[in-house]
């Protein structure tokens, strides 16, 4: 297939962010080895990575390529061994106190014996937000990710997807410029998977902000990404990565076109070279 299939038909956007739009996120040959008892585990391995605002990038790659281990240095989690990283222009630590992103993980991670709208105006508590903007905070991006009306429930009273919902509107409570999403569907069945991956690119396009996702599914990656960055077997290391340039406003159907399946079979060619997928 040539090149110019993969272009977005007359008339839609292009999706990638503009060149000129801020880096969000800026890594130079960065390398992270963990201390082990039995000696260093190199996690990753010379990581050079721009993303710009407006992006929705996903990282694909084996299990235990250093994905986590990318997002928390990202969040200041832990310690490149060497190399740089910018978040919005800062280091890593002036980013999270200045909480610049918000944080997706696999599971929900919320308090049972808060109800949904306590779960959401905690952290912001905790920021010392006042009450009043915290409320109606917390009604703003319940409402976004679709839970109106599930306010007073708590979070056992929820479906695993609805669940999932809350912790990604307890992230955007923040207004953080930046979402981290670790594998945040990964847990879940396929046809709630599907439904949430919908409802993520609807808020995307509705807040624009910047999103880097990680997952082990193709199809995920290629249906929600502007880019996506395939990682090596341990140590982590960007294989290559590809663009994507799919229409905005696409709905699930457009993982049946060839300009999807071209870019999913990219993907898997990229994984497939690197021994570390295989059907
Ligand atoms: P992924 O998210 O891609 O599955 P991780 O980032 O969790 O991979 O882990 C990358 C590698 O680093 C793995 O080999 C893992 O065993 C190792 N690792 C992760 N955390 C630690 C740690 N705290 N100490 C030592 N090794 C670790
Ligand atoms: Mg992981």
């Amino acid at each position: 297939m040539s090149a110019s299939a993969l272009k977005p038909a007359a008339g839609t956007a292009a999706r990638s962010a503009p060149a000129a739009a801020p880096l969000v996120i800026d890594i130079d040959g960065l390398s992270l080895a963990y201390q082990a008892a039995d000696g260093p585990v190199l996690a990753l391995s010379d990581i050079d990575l721009e993303v710009r605002a407006g992006e929705f990038v996903s990282f694909i790659g084996p299990s235990g390529c250093g994905k986590t281990t990318l997002m928390r240095v990202v969040a200041n989690l832990v310690e490149p061994s060497a190399g740089t990283i910018r978040v919005n222009g800062m280091t890593p630590e002036e980013a999270r106190l200045k909480r610049a992103y918000g944080y997706v993980f696999q599971a929900p991670a919320l308090y049972p014996w808060r109800t949904v709208r306590r779960n959401l105006m905690l952290p912001l508590e905790i920021m010392g937000m006042k009450r009043a903007e915290r409320e109606a905070r917390a009604r703003k991006y319940l409402a976004l990710v679709g839970l109106e009306g599930f306010e007073n429930k708590f979070p056992w009273q929820l479906s695993g997807g609805m669940q999932q919902r809350v912790s990604i509107a307890r992230a955007l409570g923040f207004e953080p410029q930046l979402l981290l999403m670790d594998e945040p569907f990964g847990a879940l069945d396929e046809i709630n998977r599907d439904r949430l991956n919908e409802h993520l690119l609807r808020l995307w396009e509705k807040t624009r902000v910047t999103v880097v996702f990680v997952t082990h599914s193709i199809q995920e990656a290629v249906y929600l990404s502007n880019r996506i960055v395939v990682m090596s077997p341990r140590p982590g290391r960007i294989l290559e990565v590809i663009d994507s340039d799919l229409p905005p406003d696409r709905t699930l159907d457009v993982r049946e076109t060839p300009e999807f399946l071209a870019i999913a079979h990219r993907v898997r060619m990229a994984l497939r070279a690197s021994h570390s997928y295989d059907d």
